[in-house]
């Protein structure tokens, strides 16, 4: 017969091993990422340093023109909310704007007015390479700006 001691420390191997595990997946999808933090006015965001300077010309736009803008969100360790997979803030790939203002919804058609100054911004970003959630049907996400040309991202 197996002691009751072992029988419990055999369910709380599995229990720490299980914790473990998923502890180490989450962090394993970020841990490798090199972010750099850009600070401009008001504003700090940690993006992935190989894109940079796409980040940072995003931001000076806004800066310049963008008075409306209150809030950046960037790098996230999280998976895209609905679906499995990692965001692409978890690779410092992504940045919201005002989210509260323009946050995502599950698909284009409980879509909702988006202001000129915004699609304006969203203009800029698209001519200098960043793909617009706000052109995505499912999900509609106008809050975000991303480096990368698929949406919702299977990295
Ligand atoms: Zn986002």
């Amino acid at each position: 017969m197996i002691p009751l001691i072992v029988i419990a420390l055999l369910i709380l191997g599995a229990w720490a091993f299980a914790s473990t595990a998923k502890k180490s997946d989450s962090v394993s999808a970020c841990k490798d990422v090199d972010l750099v933090e850009l600070k401009l006015e008001k504003f700090r965001v940690w993006v992935n340093v190989n894109y940079r300077q796409k980040f940072y010309d995003l931001l000076s736009y806004i800066v310049m023109n963008c008075p409306e803008v209150k809030r950046i969100d960037s790098f996230n360790c999280a998976r895209i909310p609905g679906y499995n997979t990692w965001s692409y803030h978890s690779y410092g790939l992504a940045i919201d704007v005002n989210p509260t203002q323009f946050p995502m919804v599950s698909d284009v058609s409980k879509s909702y007015g988006i202001p000129d100054w915004f699609l304006d911004l969203a203009v800029y970003a698209q001519a200098i390479g960043f793909t617009w959630g706000g052109t995505w049907r499912e999900p509609w996400d106008p809050m975000h700006f991303q480096i990368g040309k698929r949406e919702p991202v299977r990295l």
